[in-house]
């Protein structure tokens, strides 16, 4: 339809068939579902061994130029290849996408399903609740924030009574335990319930780990907890954070099976003790009850594109604190389903320099899949803005420059789109540009960026129309996908694990970025020392750093050169696996607009439609 129509109208103008039908025509064994309703389903992992000996099918990755904040199309970009390989050519194929959060459906417009006529469906489904997993999530990130709480309660408030001895804090614990165990018991095991309930002594001022709520709450960034005169007097001043921000929710994404993501909670470094060394979920006793917590969401998401093609949805990370891509499991999973002629197309957040930066050193490095084609999105109006463009802000009209035809500002920007090149094909894959079209867009402009995309080194350009016509929008970037595929890919890691912290840092800045070189403020320099001494110096480096540019300024835009990275603090995520340096301040709880989407969105009492949504 032209024009084309809004996103709800789209998504509600197709009927999606029963997923369990998509189930059967994709391999999936009736007893490997557990069906949600009619449209949605969680995969059993048990089908990842089932399907051991099949060969895997293609892995692509799409990833994008620096964006303007309106996202130039990477998740509809996504949606629309897996379309056109599908529906139009014929080829098995999967998307994997993340789940959103759900804070930000209620605040400032803007779904995460893809647009236009490439969408995952139903796309409230997709937006809200989902299969829980968000949930999940939440409640098992609030038991480790009470679980903290508790025990320094207690070992406060016990030493309190009886001096500051660990026996008589232990003593106290195995009378509590005697409620439960049997007189008799042998010794070995009041000797191992004393050893895992040892005196933890967290440092208050070392806590990380935070609370959680996947509601965009501004007023929770700063609270106090332990007011109540029952808490005694222990108060302490912490934050929420959005759901997604939670470690747990990278754990999800990053781990290779449910034992594997016992061992990841289990490691999740929450403080340290007064004596310097690291607190974990393990130490805490809480680990297994994640797990258990956990054991649904572990599983994969099966939902469907416009077009009837299958699309898991799984896992949705930060990407600027975490790695910001879905699930390792779903794709391992498609990537079996889809066998050896097929194709698994995955997106990862934000621009290449941070989302695909973070795909191969983080999330490749642990799946130990290896992609075949890099799709790069670039878009004629964030490219402009590159070469100097007035500012671009959501919800404003987009200023004359961007909706006319300027070839100058148009190649002065292209710059960003090489620079962009260069960043992916530094791992050895081909980069297939994928330069999605608005209805604004000239000719000769989308042209110009063909042109130099394949001066810059792209293995291929295309211009796809996928948001406005579907997969028959994207059959040309589809087959220039197949052809990527083909060609011979030598992929490498950007840095060994094994080099020191500011080595590994100082590399990805100078290489990805352009940054002449970086600088640790002190306390990052105390938290190189610190990971170091606790044995963390090995894990992979995940940058929080701003998505739009790429330097640490979001105002430079193009391609900035002559810049520190300054380096303001570093965490770690022990368990999902990562350590996370602080490029600037990165906020994690979101806030609502002073007229928030809630307002439009409601329920039909009689159809049962939800309304207002996008
Ligand atoms: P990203 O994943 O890069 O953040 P999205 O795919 O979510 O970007 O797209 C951002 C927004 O732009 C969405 O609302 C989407 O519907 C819209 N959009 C994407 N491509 C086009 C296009 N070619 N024409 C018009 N709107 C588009």
């Amino acid at each position: 339809l032209k024009p084309v129509p809004s996103d709800i109208e789209i998504s509600r103008a197709c009927t999606p068939k029963p997923i369990d039908q998509l189930a059967k025509e994709i391999g999936l064994l009736p007893d490997e579902l557990e069906l949600y309703g009619n449209t949605k389903a969680k995969v059993q992992l048990e089908t990842l061994k089932r399907l051991q000996a099949q060969p895997d099918g293609k892995y692509v990755v799409v990833t994008g130029i620096t964006p303007t904040p309106l996202g130039e199309g990477k998740s509809t970009t996504t949606i629309g290849l897996v379309q056109a390989l599908g529906a139009h050519l014929k080829l098995n194929v999967f998307a994997c996408v993340r789940q959103p959060s759900q804070g930000p459906t209620f605040g400032i417009k803007g779904g995460a399903a893809g647009g236009g006529y490439s969408q995952v469906i139903p796309m409230e489904e997709f937006n809200l609740h989902l299969t829980g997993d968000i949930h999940a999530i939440t409640a098992a990130n609030n038991l480790v924030a009470a679980a903290i709480e508790a025990r320094m309660f207690h070992e406060a408030t016990q030493s309190d009574k009886v001096g500051s001895s660990v026996l008589n804090y232990t003593s106290l614990y195995l009378n509590q335990l005697n409620l439960v165990i049997h007189k008799t018991e042998p010794t070995a095991l009041i000797e191992e319930e004393i050893s895992r309930f040892a005196r933890l002594d967290i440092d208050p001022d070392s806590i990380t780990w935070q609370r959680v709520l996947d509601t965009n709450d501004r007023f929770l960034r700063k609270i106090t907890v332990g007011e109540s005169p029952t808490e005694k007097g222990h108060t302490r001043s912490c934050q929420f954070d959005i759901t997604v921000a939670s470690e747990i929710m990278a754990v999800l994404a990053l781990t290779t099976s449910l034992e594997d993501m016992r061992q990841r909670l289990a490691k999740m470094v929450v403080a340290t003790s007064r004596s310097g060394e690291p607190v974990t979920a393990e130490d805490l006793g809480v680990s297994g009850a994640l797990t258990v917590l956990m054991r649904d969401a572990v599983k994969p998401n099966l939902m469907q594109t416009l077009e009837g093609t299958p699309v898991f949805v799984h896992a949705g990370p930060f990407a600027n604190i975490a790695h910001g891509n879905s699930s390792i499991l779903a794709d391992k999973i498609a990537l079996k389903l889809v066998g050896p002629s097929g194709f698994v197309v995955t997106e990862a957040g934000f621009g290449a320099d941070i989302g695909m930066e973070k795909f191969f050193n983080i999330k490749c490095r642990y799946s130990g899949l290896r992609p075949h084609v890099v799709v790069l999105v670039a878009t004629v109006r964030a490219l402009k803005m590159h070469g100097g463009g007035p500012t671009v802000t959501a919800g404003m009209p987009l200023p004359k420059e961007y909706v006319e035809e300027n070839l100058e500002l148009l190649e002065k920007g292209c710059c960003n789109m090489k620079k962009q090149v260069e960043n992916a094909s530094a791992f050895g894959i081909p980069v297939v540009v994928a330069v999605n079209a608005f209805k604004t867009d000239t000719d000769a402009e989308l042209d110009l960026i063909c042109n130099l995309a394949k001066e810059a080194g792209a293995f291929n350009a295309v211009r796809c129309s996928h948001w406005a016509e579907g997969g028959t929008g994207a059959v040309a970037l589809g087959e220039a996908v197949q052809r990527a595929a083909e060609a011979p890919s030598h992929f490498s890691f950007l840095y060994q694990t094994e080099l020191p912290i500011v080595d590994k840092i100082r590399i990805i800045a100078q290489k990805i970025y352009g940054a002449d070189d970086i600088e640790l403020l002190p306390e990052a320099q105390q938290k190189v020392e610190r990971y170091t001494k606790q044995g963390f110096g090995n894990l992979p480096i995940c940058m929080a750093k701003t998505h739009l540019s790429l330097s640490h300024d979001p105002e430079k835009k193009g391609v900035p050169t002559g810049f520190i990275l300054p380096i303001r603090d570093i965490r770690a995520s022990v368990g999902a696996g990562f350590l996370y340096p602080l490029v600037g301040s990165m906020p994690t709880m979101p806030g609502l607009p002073t007229r928030p989407c809630f307002y439009d969105i409601d329920l039909d009492p009689v159809t049962g439609q939800v309304n207002g949504l996008f």
